[in-house]
């Protein structure tokens, strides 16, 4: 018997309004346990080489794990995955909330989406039922208003929406879909391959609890987490402060992109206006008594650490609502420091648009912050603006511009592009993009976290600060004098990392820890567990607890070398895939201007990043891992060990 999974995979083809149920063989389970390694299956199976992403045939997967819906802190996570409009190849991006587990609820494990609607159409799905819906009366409405007409239609508060907004109707290349109206699959453009499908929204509900294999575990690792919090400072510092903790810090160390990444530091004033303690005390819900523990906090199902924002204020004479969140750490960076903007009302209007609209605010952020540069180099006159002067620290041009993209209007247009594609469409301003393979970089500096820009580099779907654990971990410092072995030494020593090494340092130990790391934050990624639950950094689970959750979720005999090499498979398949689309070593790079503009001010004053050092992390990275040096595609003999021998055949390698 299958345990954890719900032993269906739903298969929509929209073209032809067909629906189908899959209940693969656990064998399959036991190769693509979920995640963008189950939809990267059906994405290589159902596309031909060299498709554009917006082609219908284009085939988009929501896929969820064993574990998800099962009640431990962060496993509620669920990965979107199709061919890109941004990078060319992989599209990967996770989201948390509710819609995982109540998709598992709903009786699936994954929702894979082919062909597009000839009218807007919304999938309902329902204890292992579903049907395709009509909606017009949907297209055009913000976010969380179809949140509350389609809970008012189908009749049930409890039903979860995932949904693109108007911009991705509208096939803005940085869309979103969007969930309980302030998650965001953001990353790679996933909404705008849903837009180009006509696909509004995906509804879901249901009573089908998952059955694990081994209850008891799962109670015990339930309580495991709460037991912990109290000794995790950090963990309730992220629980408090949310993800914008990081801003202060990312100061001190002159990590954190100010003025499009001229430099790492914004000026401890502006800085603190901007960071996670002033959003605490000014703009979270119940600020004014006191009371934003109880109030401004939300969660994802069942986890008890509350990182997400809800905030509730005015910005000029606009109201900021709770429904569409609060701002992460990478908003108030790319919509802040990026800009120069230290108003943090205006960041929080903007991370409410980005919201209502259905955006990444990654990629839409840092490509106001290039048409910023662009307009203090002369590169951008007010004429084509519209009139916007879109200088650097102009929290209302920043908003009004911010409008103009979501919208389409005007020079928007050319910004719901990309920076990339603006650049190109405009014929200047390459010099100041900021992105790999066509996707914006966030808000992470590799000048002070040397692993991290080699991920940046090498990662199959563009810069990503989510897909292996930060430098500062690995410092030795973190480890003198501390022979009981602190929860990040620990976590890290399971995965076979002993020998810390500086931040700024590349060398074979630190490629190892990218690597290594990068293997873990994609099990995690498949597994659908909360990185900032499961992993060194926060310490409330491990690389030992991802393991034994798995089996006792679905009674598998499985370690950490088992959850290491699930990450591992995913990866391979990823980079086989970009091969297959014609991606190679050529791609994997950082931005220009990374490695010829030196940072001004703060601790990385002067600072420029070494290409020869990045070449040569490369090449080391890509031996470690078994890839071709000179492509960057996995050898035969990597994929054959990880599962994957008929990639290999598929590739005539
Ligand atoms: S730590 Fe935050 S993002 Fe992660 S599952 Fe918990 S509430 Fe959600």
């Amino acid at each position: 018997m299958l345990h954890g999974f719900a032993g269906k995979i739903l298969h929509v083809d929209l073209t032809h309004r067909q629906l189908t149920i899959e209940e693969p063989d656990e064998a399959f389970y036991r190769l693509y346990p979920g995640g963008s390694l189950m939809g990267l299956y059906y994405l290589w199976h159902n596309t031909p080489p060299g498709i554009d992403a917006l082609d219908p045939r284009n085939t988009l997967t929501f896929a969820v794990s064993a574990p998800t819906g099962l009640p431990v802190s962060g496993q509620s996570r669920c990965t979107a995955t199709c061919k890109s409009p941004t990078t060319h190849g992989v599209a990967d991006s996770q989201a948390g909330g509710f819609w995982p587990a109540e998709l598992k609820f709903a009786g699936f494990d994954a929702i894979v989406i082919r062909g597009a609607s000839e009218t807007p159409v919304y999938l309902w799905v329902h204890n292992g039922e579903a049907e395709l819906r009509d909606a017009a009366h949907l297209w055009g409405h913000f976010t969380h208003d179809v949140d509350t007409m389609l809970k008012d239609e189908l009749g049930d508060p409890k039903v979860e929406i995932a949904q693109i907004g108007p911009a991705g109707e509208k096939l803005s290349m940085f869309a979103a879909v969007m969930n309980m109206s302030n998650r965001a699959w953001g990353r790679t453009g996933v909404g705008t391959v849903m837009g180009s499908k006509n696909l509004k929204a995906i509804a879901v509900r249901g009573t089908q609890q998952p059955q694990p294999a081994d209850k008891k575990a799962v109670v015990a690792l339930s309580r495991r987490g709460p037991k912990l919090m109290p000794e995790r400072r950090d963990v309730e510092s992220l629980g408090r402060y949310g993800t914008a903790d990081a801003v202060m810090g990312q100061e001190g160390a002159g990590g954190l992109p100010t003025r499009n990444w001229d430099s790492g530091v914004m000026g401890i004033d502006e800085a603190e206006a901007i960071s996670g303690e002033r959003l605490y005390l000014e703009l979270l819900r119940g600020a004014g008594d006191g009371a934003q523990d109880k109030l401004g906090r939300d969660t994802c199902y069942a986890c008890i650490v509350r990182c997400k924002r809800v905030i509730e204020a005015e910005y000029r004479d606009m109201a900021l609502l709770p429904e569409y969140g609060g701002m992460e750490y990478e908003t108030i960076s790319t919509f802040g420091s990026y800009c120069g903007v230290s108003d943090l009302r205006a960041i929080g209007y903007a991370s409410q648009l980005c919201n209502m609209y259905g955006v990444d605010s990654i990629s839409c952020g840092a490509t106001l912050a290039w048409a910023m540069e662009c307009y203090e180099q002369g590169l951008l006159t007010p004429a084509e603006t519209g009139g916007i002067p879109l200088n650097y620290g102009n929290a209302e041009a920043m908003v009004a511009m911010l409008e103009k993209t979501l919208r389409r209007e005007g020079f928007g247009d050319v910004l719901a592009e990309g920076s990339a594609r603006a650049a190109a469409r405009l014929g200047k301003g390459h010099e100041y993009v900021l992105t790999v393979k066509g996707q914006e970089i966030p808000a992470h500096m590799p000048h002070v976290k040397r692993s991290l820009g080699l991920i940046y580099a090498v990662n199959p779907f563009g810069a990503d600060h989510q897909s292996s654990e930060h430098d500062p971990m690995y410092h030795p410092k973190l480890y003198e004098g501390k022979p009981e072995a602190p929860g990040y030494k620990r976590y890290l020593a399971q995965i076979g990392l002993t020998t810390p090494t500086a931040p700024k340092a590349m060398n074979p130990e630190k490629v190892e820890f990218a690597l290594l790391t990068q293997y873990n934050y994609s099990a995690a990624d498949v597994l659908g567990y909360c990185q900032f639950v499961f992993g060194p950094s926060w310490q409330l689970y491990g690389p030992q607890e991802m393991a034994d959750l798995l089996a006792a979720a679905t009674g598998w005999d499985v370690g950490v070398d088992d959850v290491q090499a699930i990450g591992r498979r995913r990866l391979n398949l990823m980079r086989a895939y970009n091969a297959r689309e014609g991606l190679t070593r050529d791609d994997d790079t950082l931005p220009k201007k990374l490695f010829t503009k030196p940072l001004s001010g703060g601790r990385t004053d002067g600072m420029v990043l070494d290409p020869a050092e990045l070449d040569a992390a490369l090449t080391m990275y890509f031996e470690l891992a078994g890839w071709d040096v000179e492509t960057g595609t996995p050898r035969r003999a990597t994929l054959e060990e990880v599962g994957l021998g008929w990639v290999a055949e598929a590739l005539s390698l």
